[in-house]
């Protein structure tokens, strides 16, 4: 198969990454790669002008550049039979123009002048993910969006023998892929018809395969959770945010923040969490119509200032409102930037600045995420259109919490389609219905942690003393949980208590109630506010007991990693014997390492994925200023590697070694080879560095010491070697956007949690008066059964109750979806001597593989 990507419509950051990931994912499954630079213009343009001027004779012929397909040397092209072939290395370099005039290549040497759809091969596309942008260009084409444009696409693309494209776009792009596919048919009838192109090539072309990708930093379109370039956004967003803070602050000033999204308030929405605004304006979920047009009061400008006062009342100094481009009022009257600034200026007399963010916020090197994710979707997407048949349709990648997903292209074009219909007529609830369930839970994040108002008076027994402990090592996103869960429980009648310095603090009383400005400056924050220990309650059982009864704990969040999960399965053990566990509690995983088991996501691994990113970025340009250097970098994670493995694709590593897998002769005596094959097929003068990561427990033997001496012995000439060791800098310092927002969504899922089985267990404390065997018919015998001594609250009554073990329980991401697992059931699936899960999602679904395949490693040891 002859594949073609192009990327199109606005650029965003991880586009790079989705280029690279499909030209090598086709090619190795043997497919032949072409790029379409400029979009659907190069579509359009193709290389007419390019085979004009080679009739006229101004211009060499590609095929007589050194490093074009026809005469790549022996070494470039296929051989299946070498375990270290690397076939298809380099032919982005464009012919020699003879007036030396041109828009040169990918490398910079010749030119690409007149052609827009170009072969590519291996090393093109080498370390272009660290960039942002699109580096084949992208444009908006007037004449694409032309029958008769899109037939001279048609036409070009059969010239080449091209069979199928990946488009990189947004809504707009992927809807003009869906118009071009459903046109194909008819495109062909005409060029035949036209005599342009013959029967056999009408019969051999009569089936265009697509697939689309959505690359757009607005997150606007439907059925997917995330699209590509969203989140490095949202990182230059809440970086301004954060930045802007500090001034907000010092001088007790408000600031309006603009930022894109004309039909999707994602951003803006995500920023607000993120950011830990005090109000937002998105368009799905407009506020009521301005005073400005029916005057009286009542209006939007109302609201606002209400809101933003109450938060001044309690001695906030800073303001922070964020304006999505497109939001507007229930009438559709715009809301600008400018008009809120006079607004608060006027009705509250604040220092009101307005900071436009604008195309800053578009660029830039893509955060770990904008990696990670195109490179798993190109790959996808290489595989939807090798098995694409024509009865199949036009398949989307898209991802849903952490599922790479295909759903029918038009199907999601439609829907996209319908939430901007939907606003224009008003009806946004229908708007937010169609938006993903994450959305919808992100705006009731957004409320429940910036509004300070109770909504819900709760009766009396229905309030809880909810302890909140950290855990482990500190992770990004578990101050921004703590904040969210004590902004739930103040507004909800519950009383938030910070347990500082985990166990150890919890038996020494240092125990105290969190306000709700307290935790203001907290989302930001990284390493832990409560402070944090790997002390498990078994260092005094009894006494942890006696704290949770003289504290009068009605629930438990527990914020932490492989601790957290031993410490919430101890508590939950000691429920025979200690009634004051039985009280609902949960566990929500936070650690770098991502290691607790069932759960495919932890806090703080986004934050140090990044981290890691950052430092190898700069590792790597290091490397490559000395040319030849391999640079093995030491990561943390214990025995679970999925940070070295995730860490690696996301910084484009040779080699990734894991204490999974670990470590043998074997595998070093291949890796040696393959490094050196690799270092002689580059361009003689222009090799670059390379990464090998390593994480710390991979091997007891083989250590990174021992690793670079080895490589530097072994690489004589060809390459050098050098080590570093990232350390505790992986923890990160300001946790990341995806990190924060995850950190509330889930905290608030939490909560909700101990609310229903708080309301649980003392529906069965009441019906427990009236005897314990009807509760034991209506809940199964697998119960623990108590008494409890006095407790002024909840069900806390001097009553027997019982805590069923789904009331202890860990909430993890699985796959597409949000799932509580009871710490019980977990045990089964924990490897306690090596804490971690027994099974890691990114083994079984070969990322390690993935990691070693995109740069060329050849699986077999040879
Ligand atoms: P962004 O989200 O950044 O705006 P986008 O892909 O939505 O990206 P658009 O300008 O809407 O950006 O579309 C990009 C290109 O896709 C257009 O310039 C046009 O060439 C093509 N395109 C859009 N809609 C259609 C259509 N209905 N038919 C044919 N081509 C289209």
């Amino acid at each position: 198969m002859k594949i073609a990507i192009l990327t199109s419509g606005g650029d965003s950051a991880g586009m790079n990454a989705v280029v690279r990931s499909v030209v090598k994912a086709a090619i190795l499954k043997n497919c032949e790669t072409w790029i379409v630079r400029e979009g659907y213009e190069g579509l359009v343009r193709g290389n007419t002008e390019y085979y004009e001027a080679l009739a006229k004779g101004t211009v060499e012929d590609a095929a007589l550049s050194p490093d074009s397909k026809d005469i790549a040397p022996a070494h470039y092209k296929v051989q299946p039979t070498d375990p270290y072939f690397l076939h298809n290395l380099r032919f982005g370099d464009g012919p020699l123009l003879k007036d030396g005039t041109g828009d040169y290549g990918f490398t910079g040497k010749r030119t690409l002048k007149g052609r827009y759809i170009v072969r590519v091969g291996w090393d093109d596309v080498r370390a272009w993910f660290a960039e942002g942008g699109t580096l084949i260009g992208t444009a908006r084409s007037a004449a694409f969006r032309t029958r008769e444009g899109r037939l001279k696409a048609a036409h070009n693309l059969i010239r080449e023998g091209i069979d199928a494209i990946v488009v990189c776009g947004g809504d707009g792009s992927l809807t003009g892929a869906d118009v071009f596919r459903a046109e194909w048919p008819g495109l062909l009838e005409e060029l035949k018809g036209n005599g342009i192109i013959d029967e056999a090539l009408h019969a051999k072309h009569s089936h265009l395969k697509i697939v689309g990708l959505v690359g757009s930093i607005d997150n606007d379109m439907s059925l997917t959770d995330l699209t590509i370039g969203a989140p490095t956004a949202l990182h230059r967003i809440c970086e301004a945010i954060d930045n802007i803070n500090s001034t907000a602050f010092s001088h007790s000033r408000a600031f309006v923040l603009e930022v894109m999204g004309r039909h999707c308030g994602w951003l803006a929405l995500l920023a607000g969490v993120a950011g830990g605004a005090d109000f937002i304006f998105i368009p799905e979920s407009p506020p009521p119509a301005s005073d400005k047009n029916g005057g009286g009061g009542g209006g939007w400008e109302d609201g606002m200032c209400d809101a933003i006062h109450k938060h001044r009342q309690i001695g906030k100094r800073k303001t922070i409102v964020i304006v999505a481009e497109g939001a507007h009022d229930a009438d559709l009257q715009p809301i600008r930037a400018e008009y809120v600034k006079e607004v608060l200026t006027e009705r509250l007399g604040l220092d009101t600045r307005v900071t436009q963010l604008g195309h800053t916020q578009r660029g830039g090197r893509p955060c770990a995420f904008d990696r990670i994710m195109p490179t798993l979707q190109g790959v996808e997407a290489v595989d939807a259109l090798l098995e694409s048949t024509p009865d199949t349709p036009s398949y989307m990648i898209g991802i849903q919490e952490n599922k790479i997903t295909r759903v029918p292209l038009m199907e999601a074009v439609a829907m996209t389609k319908a939430v901007a219909e939907a606003i224009t007529n008003r009806d946004f609830k229908k708007a937010m219905s169609l938006r993903d369930p994450e959305f919808i839970e992100s705006l009731i994040g957004f409320y429940s942690t910036s509004e300070l108002k109770t909504s819900v008076r709760l009766p009396h027994h229905r309030t809880m003393r909810v302890g909140i402990m950290h855990m482990g090592a500190p992770a990004g996103g578990i101050n921004a949980a703590t904040r969210a869960a004590v902004r739930y429980c103040l507004r909800h009648g519950h009383t938030p208590l910070g347990i500082h310095n985990g166990f150890r603090g919890l038996l020494d009383d240092n125990i105290q109630p969190l306000g709700w400005l307290e935790v203001d400056t907290w989302m930001a924050r990284g390493g832990s506010e409560l402070g944090t220990n790997r002390t498990l309650p078994s260092v005094d059982i009894g006494c942890v007991a006696s704290k949770f009864q003289s504290h009068n704990l009605s629930g438990l969040l527990l914020i932490g990693g492989f601790e957290a999960f031993a410490a919430l399965l101890e508590l939950e053990e000691g429920r025979k014997h200690y009634p004051s566990f039985r009280i609902p509690m949960v566990h929500l995983p936070a650690t770098i390492s991502n290691n607790v088991p069932m759960t495919e996501y932890s806090l703080g691994s986004d934050t140090s994925l990044n981290a890691l990113v950052d430092a190898c970025d700069a590792i790597k340009q290091s490397a490559s200023a000395s040319r030849n250097r391999v640079f093995v970098v030491e990561t943390q994670g214990g025995m679970c590697g999925y940070l070295a493995t995730m860490g690696a694709l996301a910084t484009g590593a040779c080699l990734v070694y894991t204490p999974e897998v670990g470590m043998n002769l074997d595998t070093l005596r291949r890796d040696v080879r393959f490094l050196k094959t690799r270092y002689a097929l580059d361009v003689k003068g222009k090799s670059e560095g390379r990464l090998v990561i390593r994480s710390e427990q991979a091997s007891s033997v083989y250590t990174t010491e021992f690793i670079t001496k080895m490589l530097k012995e072994e690489g004589g000439a060809l390459f050098d070697s050098r080590s570093a060791s990232l350390g505790h800098t992986l923890q990160g310092g300001v946790p990341s956007p995806m990190d924060r927002a995850r950190a509330v969504r889930l905290s608030l899922k939490c909560m909700s949690f101990l609310e229903r089985h708080n309301e649980a267990l003392f529906a069965q404390s009441q019906s427990s008066s009236h005897g314990l065997t009807d509760v034991n018919e209506t809940l199964g015998s697998n119960y623990n059964e108590g008494v409890v001594q006095d407790g002024e609250i909840g069900y806390n009554s001097t009553r027997h109750w019982h805590a069923p073990p789904e009331s202890a329980a860990v909430i993890t991401i699985q796959s597409s979806s949000i799932k509580w697992v009871p710490v019980r059931e977990m045990v089964e699936h924990a490897d306690m001597k090596n804490r971690r899960g027994k099974k890691a999602w990114w083994i079984d679904s070969g990322v390690k593989d993935l990691v070693e395949s995109l740069v060329g490693r050849p699986q077999l040891v040879g």
